[in-house]
């Protein structure tokens, strides 16, 4: 990596801090990511993205700042990309995948909150994270309890945070809630942006963003593919690029690892052998660099096939269907498309286990892992009835709970090796 010292200084990142962070960061990618046998060639560019995540693309977005352009960086999959790219914004999803600064965290936060909460506080007071400090507005939502509270305590540490509400229920009444909300969210970005969002600027938007959530979909799709042309690693780290690319680089090279990967599924190449044991992992979403659960399912002689996860299925599997012409018909298309969206806040969620249930069957695959982050009130309650629909329909379920610690790790191994066994004897 070039040396970019004076940049990080300049966004006011903690040098010493963000060191460590790099450090542990660069030896966890090399061990979990490049050990790995027979990758895909088209995993390269992914590699370099991880490499200068915090470097080159930082500088482009440095740039785009240089040009006018805004920096959006938001928590959450109901953030429209569309909106952002529609006043020539840059959107970026702010990683809060590591326990950096727990302690630090805990001065302001409940001990038993969850990680994600914690790290997005940890990064922000040990100014580690260039995507955070480079934002000129931080989005946050109010989706579950811990966030919607966290938000009144982060407004302060940061330049702008813009706070948007969200339904809980899929109800006429949620859905007007959802389409106020992104027509006040557009009237922000256009008053930070100095841009106006236009029939044509928007449309050109969905565009983009549905090109790149298809290149998604049509990776998901080559994942049915026995034996697996991709690990459910490569996979979910694309799933993470997704969130800190550029969205029309991004999109063509999800596509040419598609091509590298159809060509596999053709002549029989995969990663792990034909026959291994192939799982679907439901639950909270996993930021970079939280990689812990699939490197051990993946290390003990089974393959993640799919994920349902808003790092994963849950957050890119719709895609915008315009219809109309006017900016409120546009905005329309946007609303129904991300009040599709079937995260645990809502209530109640069926169609979320409808989903795993169908991913299962056309992925595959012979189980399912239900992973909660510790004190994640959503995700944990909604895993007893996910567990118990999904075993009633003959699908094993393994229920795990877990933070981004790594003490844990032996225990969760023999779990899942434990899980494995009992799919191989059904
Ligand atoms: S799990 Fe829910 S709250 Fe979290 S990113 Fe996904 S949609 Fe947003
Ligand atoms: S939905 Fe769960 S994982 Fe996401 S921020 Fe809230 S408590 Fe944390």
């Amino acid at each position: 990596m070039s040396d970019y010292t004076k940049m990080w200084s300049s966004i006011g990142l903690d040098l010493k801090g963000h060191d460590a962070l790099l450090s542990v960061l660069g030896n966890a990618y090399s061990d979990i990511f490049l050990s790995q046998k027979n990758r895909p060639q088209g995993m390269k560019y992914f590699d370099f993205v991880m490499s200068e995540v915090h470097g080159l693309r930082i500088k482009e977005l440095m740039d785009a700042k240089a040009q006018g352009r805004k920096v959006i960086g938001s928590y959450c999959v109901f953030v429209p990309e569309e909106l952002v790219l529609a006043v020539d914004g840059v959107a970026v999803g702010l990683c809060a995948g590591a326990e950096f600064n727990f302690e630090g965290a805990e001065t302001l936060l409940p001990r038993n909150t969850c990680s994600l909460i914690k790290a997005a506080f940890g990064f922000k007071l040990g100014k580690v994270c260039p995507y955070l400090e480079a934002s000129d507005v931080v989005v946050g939502e109010n989706t579950c309890d811990g966030k919607k509270k966290a938000y009144e305590i982060f407004g302060p540490l940061v330049k702008d945070l813009y706070v948007m509400d969200l339904p809980q229920t899929k109800s006429e009444m949620g859905r007007a809630l959802l389409k106020e909300e992104y027509r006040k969210f557009i009237k922000k970005l256009e008053k930070v942006s100095g841009k106006k969002v236009t029939v044509a600027s928007l449309k050109k938007a969905v565009e983009i963003v549905n090109a790149k959530r298809k290149a998604v979909k049509r990776l998901a799709a080559i994942r049915a593919a026995d034996p697996a042309p991709i690990s459910g690693l490569d996979a979910l780290l694309v799933n993470q690029v997704f969130f800190h690319d550029d969205p029309i680089r991004f999109t063509d090279s999800v596509n040419n690892l598609c091509d590298e990967l159809d060509h596999r599924v053709k002549n029989g190449t995969g990663v792990f052998p034909k026959g291994t044991t192939r799982v679907v992992v439901s639950g909270c979403p996993m930021a970079v660099p939280n990689w812990k659960l699939p490197m051990l399912i993946e290390s003990s002689k089974a393959v993640i096939v799919g994920e349902e996860s808003c790092v994963g299925e849950r957050g890119s599997r719709f895609l915008t269907e315009v219809k109309g012409n006017t900016l409120d018909e546009i905005l329309d298309s946007i609303t129904d498309r991300y009040f599709n969206i079937d995260c645990a806040v809502f209530t109640p969620n069926p169609s979320r286990c409808d989903y795993v249930k169908e991913m299962t069957k056309k992925l595959h695959a012979r189980g399912v892992i239900h992973y909660s982050l510790q004190f994640c009130q959503p995700y944990l309650m909604e895993s007893g009835p996910v567990e118990k629909e999904l075993e009633t329909s003959g699908i094993p379920t393994l229920r795990l709970e877990t933070d981004y610690n790594q003490e844990d790790a032996g225990q969760l191994k023999t779990r899942i090796e434990a899980f494995f066994e009992r799919i191989k004897r059904k």
